[in-house]
């Protein structure tokens, strides 16, 4: 089963051609980073404009690369939420044209299951039931699920997502777009330890993550170094700001694996290319024996080929979408 897959929710414009559902034969990206880098964020009419432009040579590369004509496709999957609507409506509208012109299935594909299945691309056999933490620019969900066909919220956040949160304070240093790598890079020879910055606790004993205390946190602690004149060490901050997120995001973590009997722990979404917090959830799931996974760093943040490994799911389950679906910006898992 051969399936083109397109994805198109935020500023990556993708296509991803997919056999059997896990073998990636092409997973083509055209990131538009470096058009919105100097907004400090992604515009969305900007963001549409450029989707349609360069959506089509995205595909044909896709299908190059895969050594596959239009005829050979069993069906064509999109991304159709969450996400921007100017996005979402130019590769939900292109899927839908190459499923009429080619009489073949359309499927509408949700861009966080997305995120999850991308685990699978890399490692088909991962144990269930499990839990997965889903960190990107606009989610962040802790999630149980015994076996694929069902998941359980287990929390969220109550404010900002873990990757908006690496993005303003990154904004706010200004270190650029996007925040996370940024971060990540400044921190490289800074000490985590320096600024002790506040974890959020719930005192209501959920799971539920926040970031909008940190956030504050961060930028009182800058105001407050421009007024006494003191120099900001940049390293320093960013490695201690990236520690706060860190130990909340693996706390809470940590405390849904200690309650809940399961097999295996997978990351999810562009956060989880933080290599620090890999390592460090990596050695509490070795000191527990579970297994832990995370995709690779292409997989993490957006791509086609992961909208193609649920695309294959939904197909084997005759999923199909008429064409009169709509995009849902605000599409919930
Ligand atoms: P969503 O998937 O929720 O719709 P999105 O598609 O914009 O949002 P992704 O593409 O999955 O999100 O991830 C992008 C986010 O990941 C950005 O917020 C970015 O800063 C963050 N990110 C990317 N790399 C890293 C990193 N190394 N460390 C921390 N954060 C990172
Ligand atoms: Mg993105
Ligand atoms: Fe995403």
């Amino acid at each position: 089963i051969f399936i083109l897959a397109l994805e198109s929710s935020c500023d990556e414009t993708a296509a991803s051609v997919t056999k059997n559902g896990l073998e990636v034969l092409s997973n083509v990206v055209s990131s538009q980073v470096e058009l919105h880098k100097k907004f400090g964020g992604v515009v969305p009419e900007i963001a549409s404009r450029k989707h349609l432009e360069l959506l089509l040579p995205v595909i044909d590369e896709a299908l190059e690369k895969a050594g596959l004509e239009f005829a050979d496709l069993d069906a064509v999957a999109a991304t159709y939420g969450p996400g921007l609507v100017g996005g979402l409506l130019v590769g939900l509208t292109a899927a839908k044209a190459i499923s009429l012109s080619l009489e073949i299935p359309l499927i509408a594909v949700n861009h966080i299951a997305g995120h999850i299945y991308a685990n699978f691309i890399d490692n088909p056999e991962i144990k269930k039931p499990l839990i997965c933490l889903t960190i990107s620019g606009g989610h962040t969900d802790l999630l149980y699920f015994e076996d694929l066909k069902g998941y359980e919220i287990l929390g969220r956040t109550r404010d900002d997502a873990a990757g908006e949160a690496f993005d303003k304070i990154a904004r706010y240093m200004g270190l650029g777009y996007p925040g996370g790598p940024a971060i990540e890079k400044a921190a490289q020879n800074g000490n985590p330890e320096a600024v002790d910055f506040p974890r959020a606790v719930m005192n209501d004993n959920s799971f539920d993550f926040s970031f909008s205390g940190l956030k504050t946190a961060v930028m009182n602690y800058i105001n407050n170094q421009k007024q006494k004149n003191i120099k900001i060490n940049k390293a320093d901050l960013a490695a201690s700001f990236q520690e706060a997120v860190i130990d909340s995001l693996s706390s809470k973590l940590l405390e849904a694996v200690e309650k809940y009997n399961i097999k295996s722990v997978v990351l999810s979404g562009g956060v989880a290319a933080n290599q620090r917090l890999r390592e460090i959830v990596a050695s509490k799931m070795k000191e527990l024996e579970i297994d832990f996974y995370y995709p690779s760093l292409e997989l993490c943040t957006d791509n086609a080929a992961m909208i193609g490994a649920v695309a294959y799911y939904q197909y084997l389950d005759r999923d199909f979408a008429s064409l009169a679906i709509s995009a849902d910006p605000s599409l919930k898992l």
